[in-house]
């Protein structure tokens, strides 16, 4: 007879998965994609999506994705929750944990915070964005979409190009990705970099290297990620002007030429339009954006079955 494998209780970030787990909700969420219709594998779960930092796309993303597994969800926005009143998260999670929901779905402007929440409840947690840290379920849709589009998760070149060190997307695919065997190119403002590039994840198989322009990051790729500008992130003097960093990162066509010719260009969004990239590139065949939008319901169809279907 075979032990039971334990099942794990939160999603909270892609730091520490190994490729079989990246590849199994991979392979869970492919049996999503391009799926409209309903199942009940979550029907009689609860589901809180606790969003306490501005989304649009992730929290309607899991909305639908329970929403089609017939969980009901409850959706607790900043404005509109106790937190304004200055309740704190580990009050919040155990007032919610004391109603019993099964998973708790929080994007906070706090790295930690998830996990913070994970500790004060037998709900599982799902981390959909804490501050600069990771977000799990963004890199694992555009993992999806690669494949998608490859076949392959290995032996790639992904020019990851724009605001590095806030964003939570690029630590998250950064670690997927050189842990499936690609390898990750870095490129943005020098003061828009983290020092170490390299600490912010932990190494697999594939290579994460700096470039200093876009030009040599796009050089022959196969994926091109551009990130948005996190204004809301960022003190004044991190920046350099709009005009120079139009000049120097936004992906135009002929940016875009350097790379394979089947290359993708993908954007977590929300694009601020004509500033990461041209309007002709966003919406240009070799954009995949919508794609990445669709790729989301699937994924956290898949997470939220791994976490909390069956008995
Ligand atoms: N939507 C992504 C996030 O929440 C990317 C972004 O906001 O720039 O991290």
């Amino acid at each position: 007879m075979t032990a039971a494998v334990p099942r794990q209780k939160d999603l909270l970030q892609i730091r520490g998965m190994t490729a079989d787990d990246i590849v199994a909700i991979l392979d869970a969420a492919g049996r999503w994609t391009g799926a409209s219709g309903a199942a009940d594998t979550l029907t009689g779960r609860t589901v809180v999506n606790l969003f306490l930092e501005p989304s649009t796309r992730t929290r309607v993303s899991f909305e639908i994705a329970a929403g089609r597994l017939g969980a009901m969800v409850v959706n607790i926005a900043a404005t509109s929750s106790s937190i304004v009143k200055g309740e704190s998260l580990v009050d919040t999670a155990r007032t919610l944990d004391a109603m019993r929901p099964d998973a708790i779905v929080v994007r906070h402007p706090s790295a930690g915070a998830p996990a913070i929440v994970a500790r004060h409840t037998k709900a599982s947690v799902v981390n959909a964005g804490d501050g600069a840290h990771e977000h799990p379920t963004q890199a694992l849709l555009d993992a999806l979409t690669i494949r998608g589009r490859f076949g392959r998760l290995d032996g790639l070149r992904v020019a990851i190009v724009g605001d590095i060190v806030h964003s939570r997307v690029a630590r998250s695919n950064a670690q997927l990705l050189t842990t499936m065997g690609s390898d990750v190119v870095f490129c943005g403002p020098r003061s828009l970099m983290p020092e170490a590039m390299v600490s912010i994840v932990e190494g697999g198989p594939g290579r994460l290297t700096p470039a200093s322009s876009i030009e040599e990051a796009v050089d022959g790729a196969d994926v091109v990620m551009m990130l948005r500008v996190q204004h809301e992130r960022q003190q004044a003097a991190f920046v350099p002007s709009l005009g120079e960093y139009k000049s120097r990162f936004r992906l135009d066509a002929a940016r875009l030429e350097r790379a394979k010719p089947e290359a993708i260009v993908m954007h977590p969004g929300p694009v601020n339009r004509g500033v990461e990239m041209t309007p002709e590139v966003a919406d240009g065949p070799q954009s995949v954006i919508l794609e990445q939008v669709a790729n989301g319901v699937a994924v956290r169809m898949a997470v939220l079955e791994m976490l909390i279907g069956g008995n």
